[in-house]
């Protein structure tokens, strides 16, 4: 018996874990610590983390740098009413993302986490045709699209399993085809859209590159220059959710950088504290803040979390975005390489498809498999976490996401694990 066990059985008891079918998944994995890009388990082994806990580590864990903000930072002030108060961190960190994100994008509204990041750019942009005396009812969404949990962060994201106990309850949005398959279709599916209903659509929201959770889908940068220039010309707001794409997963800093854009609003989360604590900010255009001013008390974005802004959370942003430098670059692009090399390797098995890579990102899709419920997905996952390597595969879609203090021999082992498993009987 480990010391963790007593614990473990609390666990047992009281614990409901997300995304979790209890009644057939194997019991969770005592973490009692974790450094760089490893976790340390209760029963003494070390676990290659590949997908940076669910997206979120940037430099890896338990970084000194953000640990020592966050330790400074609790001990002057944890949190305090953000409305008709402020602090230096938030208004910092706010100084800072502006400055780091593409020109135009200047009032930051800081929330919690992706989801609630999401609700608050559907909310800007709804209210803000509000405001204008010329309500637009409708948003426009991707295929496959993932934007989050809450009900209009779901009602953007694609119908299917997650969705379906609530269909219902969800508002209808316009869907754009997924533009990894056909970018083309995209475009015209927008233009075909915005000649039939231009005047009721209020915003077009997309995963900016990399369609995430939908299945690590990569599409053009010069398909989204092209919905950029159309949402322009239209004067629909075009929202940018960056909360996976943000802070250098794929490349850049921003995947918008790739295509060389500017949307109207940006959605941030995840990566924003270096994976520490949660933290959402959307950032609009100053223009979009402005047609809320008003004497009129009524035009207030009504909007706000008990934690909005929490110091601690601002705090650990500013650390993390610190070590987003040339330094950090150069790794990211050594992450890329390897990706690069060993997926063309991989690309050669039969069972492995549609290989791809954008920035510290790859994927591929295993062969003869389905949807996210594709007992693959698990399957690969055990076996990975036999060999010490965490991967968590969305249903047949494999992909790693490893934070960026991984090194090039690290990731190699995860494509030598990956390629035993491809090989296997
Ligand atoms: C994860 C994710 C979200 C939701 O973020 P949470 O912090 O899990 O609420 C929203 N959009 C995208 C693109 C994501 O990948």
């Amino acid at each position: 018996m480990t010391a963790a066990a007593s614990w473990c059985a609390l666990d047992a008891a009281h614990i409901w874990h997300p995304y979790t079918q209890h009644a057939v998944a194997p019991p969770p994995v005592p973490v009692v610590r974790a450094e760089g890009a490893y976790l340390y388990t209760a029963d003494g082994r070390r676990v290659f983390d590949a997908i940076s806990s669910w997206w979120v580590t940037l430099h890896g864990h338990a970084h000194p740098a953000i640990a020592d903000a966050i330790a400074a930072q609790a001990r002057t002030l944890e949190q305090v009413i953000f409305a008709g108060f402020t602090h230096e961190p938030a208004a910092r960190l706010a100084g800072e993302l502006v400055a780091h994100l593409p020109p135009g994008l200047t009032r930051v509204f800081y929330s919690d986490d992706g989801s609630t990041a999401v609700e608050v750019a559907i909310k800007m942009a709804l209210q803000y045709w509000h405001g204008q005396g010329t309500p637009r009812p409708l948003i426009a969404a991707l295929e496959n699209a993932y934007h989050g949990d809450t009900f209009g962060a779901m009602s953007a994201s694609a119908r299917g399993v997650f969705t379906t106990p609530f269909g219902r309850h969800l508002f209808e949005v316009a869907r754009l085809p997924d533009p990894s398959e056909e970018g083309e279709d995209t475009v015209a599916a927008l233009e075909a859209l915005l000649d039939a209903r231009g005047g009721e659509l209020a915003a077009v929201i997309v995963e900016p590159l990399l369609l995430g959770a939908g299945g690590m889908h990569v599409w053009s940068a010069d398909v989204l220059r092209r919905l950029r220039a159309l949402t322009a010309e239209a004067r629909v707001l075009l929202i940018a959710d960056e909360v996976l794409t943000g802070f250098g997963r794929t490349g850049p800093l921003f995947a918008c950088e790739r295509a060389e854009i500017a949307p109207d609003i940006v959605c941030l989360s995840k990566g924003l504290t270096g994976g520490f604590l949660p933290l959402g900010a959307t950032v609009a255009r100053e223009e979009i803040f402005r047609a809320f001013l008003s004497p009129d008390r009524r035009r207030t974005l009504f909007h706000g979390h008990s934690y909005t802004a929490n110091p601690l959370a601002c705090a650990a942003a500013r650390a993390s975005l610190a070590l987003l430098d040339d330094a950090c670059a150069a790794r990211r692009a050594a992450i890329e390489q390897v990706h690069v090399a060993r997926m063309r390797e991989l690309a050669a098995h039969p069972r492995v498809r549609n290989p791809r890579v954008l920035g510290t990102v790859a994927a591929f899709d295993l062969a003869g498999a389905g949807s996210y419920l594709d007992p693959v997905g698990p399957a690969l996952g055990a076996f990975a976490l036999q060999r010490d390597v965490l991967l968590r595969p969305l249903g047949n879609v494999v992909y790693l996401l490893p934070p960026f203090c991984a090194t090039p021999d690290e990731i190699a082992g995860v494509y030598d694990v990956i390629a035993e498993f491809v090989e296997g009987p």
